[in-house]
């Protein structure tokens, strides 16, 4: 191994890393990763991990060091690499209609860089279509709390985590949140706990008036939030609810999509239909910058208009939606997927991890809740498990941090929710297997024996 000393240097002295805490930071030397490959790492010293999170924060779905795609992604840059506005790409065309196979009753695919980005899109074309065709009303959007949808303002305005969005306001008006849906913290002490948690929304919509409200948004799965899966009968009724008050439904599958769940899209587990779904992690599992907001012919429609108008249209552009590796990346992530059976691979891995968390659940008392679907698993801490009290988050990211010393990357609810960053998140790539999965769960097992006894 090369002495990287340079590198970190340069890293310290240079580098904001993201989430980060530096005033910490400067007292340790940073990790610096080098190498990849399947579910493993190699840090700057050669030590070798295993990757439970995909890459930090459950990206690289189809695991490092993929030839195909490496191989995809330069023999479309030599033809070409970027072209961005109205003209068209081979490889946006290609991959915006694989990815339409995949989503029946969505037609329309809008191309650009990030979560945040593909969100904001939505929340511009709900208020566009507000101004054009509901006389400037149903402009007002739903969130749910303890969601999350991204980084810029727009989105932050939507942020169900109090602790990400506290400080970077004042935000637009029109932003409403809801109550979340986790059933292990219950809010209504009744028997149909997802119908209840869905007419909540209802009871927001009918405050705020039918006529204000265009859209609401909703993790298919709650990430970071706390791995928090729906209730039975849940999202049957937010559809209903939708339909009834003709509020456009638009699902946030940044982290569901592409496979993580063991479908191609989160909201396929439900059998429900969105208006928009919006997607960026897996679609090129961080092989390149891709993010895709989808939606159906009848909002499509709604932006088609006299070609003198210079209003008719959706105003937006995105530079590096133009960029050529992203739809060559994705093309090559989506094939290698099917012809993998990753899908199915997900489906089984990620019971096997629930039964093994489950399992867990007899020998430490410690852990209160275990829910999750496909490879997207969390277990919740408690302090005790019959008030439900979370454990002390200090205890959470000691497990993480024995883990890590074990050579195993699992991930924690981001310190974003007051009380609640209390869930130790597991999100290994779709290729996991069996002994990967064992090998993650040993690791937890032997952390929290040492942290909680
Ligand atoms: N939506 C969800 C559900 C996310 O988890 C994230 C990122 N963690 C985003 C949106 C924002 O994505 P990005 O960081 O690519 O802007």
């Amino acid at each position: 191994m090369n002495d990287l000393s340079p590198v970190i240097a340069a890293d310290k002295a240079h580098v904001w890393h993201h989430l980060s805490q530096h005033k910490q930071y400067e007292q340790i030397d940073p990790r610096v990763f080098v190498e990849g490959k399947g579910m493993r790492l190699w840090d700057a010293t050669g030590r070798e991990f295993l990757d439970g999170v995909s890459g930090g924060v459950w990206t690289v779905n189809v695991g490092y060091g993929r030839e195909t795609i490496a191989d995809a992604i330069r023999d479309q840059l030599v033809k070409l690499n970027y072209y961005a506005g109205a003209a068209g790409t081979v490889p946006g065309a290609k991959f915006a209609q694989r990815l339409i196979e995949k989503m029946p009753g969505l037609t329309r695919v809008y191309y650009s860089n990030s979560g945040s980005e593909a969100n904001e899109k939505v929340y511009k074309m709900v208020r566009q279509i507000a101004h054009r065709h509901h006389g400037g009303n149903k402009w007002k959007i739903l969130y749910r709390d303890r969601d999350y949808h991204g980084t810029t303002i727009g989105t932050l305005a939507t942020s169900g985590q109090d602790q990400r969005a506290l400080q970077y306001g004042p935000y637009p008006d029109g932003f409403v949140r809801v109550p979340h849906c986790l059933e292990y913290r219950k809010q209504w002490d009744v028997e149909n706990y997802g119908e209840r948690a869905a007419d909540a929304i209802e009871e927001v919509i009918l405050r705020e008036g039918p006529d204000t409200v265009g859209a609401i948004v909703l993790e298919p799965v709650t990430a970071g939030g706390g791995v928090i899966t729906p209730p039975e009968g849940y999202w049957q009724r937010v559809q209903e609810i939708c339909k009834k008050y003709n509020i456009l439904l638009h699902i946030d599958e940044v982290v569901c999509g592409v496979g993580r769940t063991g479908t191609w899209f989160g909201y396929q587990q439900y059998g429900i239909q969105p208006d928009f779904v919006t997607m960026a992690k897996g679609v090129a599992s961080g092989y390149a910058a891709i993010s895709c907001t989808v939606t159906t012919e009848r909002v499509f429609e709604m932006f088609k208009d006299d070609a003198s108008d210079p209003m008719g249209f959706f105003r937006d552009i995105s530079t590096f939606g133009g960029c050529t590796s992203g739809p060559a990346a994705a093309l090559e992530n989506m094939r290698i997927i099917e012809d993998e059976g990753l899908l199915d691979n997900t489906t089984r891995m990620g019971e096997r991890v629930l039964a093994n968390l489950n399992a867990l659940m007899d020998k430490h008392r410690v852990i209160g809740d275990v829910r999750g679907k496909g490879l997207f698993c969390g277990a919740e801490l408690v302090a005790d498990r019959a008030t439900k009290e979370p454990a002390d988050e200090k205890m959470v990211q000691a497990v993480v941090a024995d883990c890590l010393a074990q050579g195993v990357i699992i991930g924690a609810t981001n310190r974003s929710i007051p009380g609640h960053n209390n869930t130790l998140c597991l999100s290994p790539a779709l290729i996991s297997t069996a002994d990967d999965i064992d090998a993650l769960t040993t690791a937890i097992d032997g952390a929290l024996t040492r942290v909680f006894g």
